[in-house]
């Protein structure tokens, strides 16, 4: 007998306002951009910060180019989704390493924008099986649910504090890792799949790049959508592991 997958438990949808914080632009649409739809289409603030702006993406073009493109095509396709903030933090792509540099970066933006959740991708070593995850992504995870604690403790890069006219922020409820093999929560993405498709088809230089000959943008996010979908009881979902972050929990 076929072994019943594991149901996954609602996310919460009780706040206001998420910062997404994922290495390159593209990131978010290969898990996430539906989800993100349905959440600003319930009247919530979305902002979105690319790590990188995955200027090594493309074999054919180069990096000075492929930054610009990139980034217009990762602020169009945050539009499709209903996110008007995209933010570019300028590391260099490919090579990111996890460490306190690129805590500090990420904690300035969390402190900056004071969410109540923040997303990342899944920062695992693998996709689940033998799928590995991808450097930058797994430095990128790490990095931010450290800096999501930093960002409350005013004596850790405290030059942001004092005279860099910043408050600390501690009211990070919740750090989710979308596409994580270890989600154990999910969003209903029914009503807002098409966005998502919408969205991902926006990168259309970077897929274009990547030569995969045959590669259907609705039929990947849909084999995806449909398995998570299953486990929570809807048609579409997506899935995210959530690493809860409040002082003391
Ligand atoms: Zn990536």
């Amino acid at each position: 007998m076929p072994e019943r997958p594991e149901p996954l438990t609602p996310l919460d949808e009780t706040w206001e306002s998420a910062l997404c914080v994922v290495a390159h632009p593209d990131d978010l649409e290969f898990g996430a951009a539906a989800a993100v739809a349905r959440w600003t289409g319930q009247g919530k603030k979305v902002v979105y910060c690319m790590v990188t702006s995955g200027e090594a993406g493309i074999d054919g073009m180069d990096p000075d180019e492929c930054r610009v493109v990139r980034e217009e095509e990762q602020r169009r396709s945050a539009a499709i989704v209903g996110v008007d903030v995209v933010e570019f933090l300028g590391q260099p792509d490919g090579v990111l390493e996890y460490g306190v540099p690129l805590r500090a970066v990420i904690t300035e933006v969390v402190r900056r924008h004071r969410p109540q959740m923040v997303v990342t991708g899944n920062f695992r070593d693998t996709w689940g099986g033998a799928n590995l995850n991808q450097a930058d992504h797994i430095a990128t995870g790490r990095a931010v649910v450290d800096a999501v604690r930093d960002a409350g403790n005013r004596w850790i890069f405290r030059d942001q504090v004092e005279g860099g006219g910043l408050e600390p922020w501690g009211g990070v409820r919740e750090v989710w890792a979308f596409g994580s093999p270890q989600s154990g929560h999910a969003v209903d993405t029914t009503d807002t799949f098409d966005a998502g498709v919408a969205s991902l088809e926006a990168h259309r230089a970077y897929i274009d790049g990547l030569g995969w000959e045959h590669f259907d943008s609705r039929e990947f996010l849909e084999g995806n959508a449909r398995q998570a979908g299953q486990r929570l009881g809807t048609a579409f979902a997506a899935q995210f592991e959530v690493f809860p972050m409040g002082w003391g929990d």
